[in-house]
């Protein structure tokens, strides 16, 4: 094979590899106009593939081996049965499944990619923390930074290395317990858990759905489909892409004042005038949107918050990790003119359902249409589409939100 035949091959390799990707092939199912629906334009009516459904479809091979592997873990530690610690040792047996399922699957790689995207999303909320006035004004600069410091993914490898910490120390003290007690299995495994208990670990849950949680205790949680795309996806356009408006909605839950985790919130002060804010543009989008209902209730304030205050922080996140030069091919392919354009087709794409729209009063949620179209907010939406003022989307967007930030007005 001459070199050119080499380069060809790779070329039309990588093609495949990077057409073989979700993101990548939905993208493809446009239609319409991004400056009158966005939402349709990216998830029309009825289409097949949605990136939930292939996320959710990718872990099924992981899934069948999850109760093998939680049955083996389970033998290897049997001898750990206590009552008064059994939930202890139910979470530890939990977490070490999902530790050998990733270890099985090959998931180290994703796993340090969504630590590392969680940490320069940390750094980019925090330079915006130390320069809102109003944080500074109420005194809530320090705490908001601290406990942004702190958060962490229930399933990063330091949390891995303490379940496993915590193992060892179980079964080491438990065995030379038993060598001088050879009859009080039960006392040496209370002695076995005094010493393990130092390693304190958070339990680490298995999210079968694709989808985030903000445990709202400086936890965050992601659906392990998303740490198998961030295994076995090359192209960082591509898995930044999908992963960045998640990651920035889920730690963004914790600078907005939490009506659903009011328990917990970190801010003793919220600008009324910023909720006014969020609510004005979500009732916009909801007026302009509706498919079957739609609402803009109380109860969806939190989620719209975190929305907000995600999508500024996601783009710039997006922004700050992908240049054009790295995405040139893949724009080319789709056919797009700038990476602003790849950052609005692909925010939130896990919403995206093939059927109408409807919302209750009832959710906590506001509708996935609203929920996307609402990006509107960023004035780089009409700039990157060329929006004409008289467009659908951008006569749904009211006054910009900026809650955090040098530029933020609010008091
Ligand atoms: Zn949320």
């Amino acid at each position: 094979m001459n070199l050119s035949k080499i380069k060809i091959f790779w070329l039309l390799f990588l093609i495949k590899f990077a057409e073989a990707n979700i993101l990548y092939d939905v993208l493809k199912q446009r239609t319409g106009d991004p400056c009158e629906n966005l939402y349709r334009h990216t998830c029309p009516l009825g289409v097949n593939r949605t990136i939930s459904q292939e996320l959710e479809k990718s872990i099924n091979p992981i899934l069948q081996k999850f109760d093998e592997t939680q049955d083996a873990v389970r033998k290897t530690y049997s001898f750990l049965k206590i009552d008064n610690i059994q939930r202890i040792i139910e979470s530890a047996i939990e977490s070490m499944t999902f530790i050998k399922i990733c270890e099985k699957f090959n998931l180290t790689k994703g796993v340090q990619y969504l630590e590392n995207i969680l940490e320069q999303t940390k750094k980019v909320m925090i330079e915006d923390i130390k320069n809102t006035n109003w944080l500074l004004k109420h005194n809530q600069t320090d705490i908001a930074i601290r406990v942004i410091e702190k958060i962490y993914l229930t399933f990063d490898s330091k949390n891995q290395e303490k379940v496993k910490f915590f193992f060892k120390d179980f079964e080491n003290c438990f065995n030379s317990c038993l060598k001088d007690f050879p009859n009080s299995t039960e006392v040496c495994v209370t002695h076995g858990y005094e010493c393990a208990a130092k390693h304190n670990f958070t339990w680490i849950d298995l999210i079968k759905t694709a989808n985030g949680v903000n445990e709202h205790n400086k936890i965050i949680n992601f659906g392990i489909s998303f740490i198998l795309y961030a295994s076995q996806t090359q192209d960082e356009v591509l898995k930044v892409a999908l992963i960045a408006s998640l990651m920035a909605h889920e730690l963004s839950h914790t600078m907005m004042n939490s009506i659903t985790a009011s328990n917990d919130n970190i801010l003793s002060y919220f600008p009324p005038k910023a909720e006014d804010c969020i609510t004005k543009q979500y009732e916009s989008t909801c007026k302009t949107y509706k498919e079957i209902k739609c609402f803009m209730t109380f109860r969806q304030l939190e989620e719209a918050g975190a929305d907000v205050i995600g999508m500024n922080l996601a783009y710039k996140l997006f922004k700050n990790i992908i240049n054009q030069s790295a995405s040139e091919s893949i724009l080319k392919k789709l056919n797009l003119s700038n990476i602003d354009q790849l950052f609005f087709l692909t925010y939130w794409s896990i919403l995206c359902r093939p059927e109408k729209i409807t919302t209750t009063e009832m959710k906590d949620h506001p509708a996935n249409n609203i929920r996307i179209n609402a990006v509107v907010q960023l004035p780089e939406f009409q700039k990157s589409f060329n929006c004409s003022a008289d467009s659908t989307m951008m006569k749904s967007r009211t006054d910009q939100c900026l809650i955090y930030g040098k530029k933020s007005k609010f008091k």
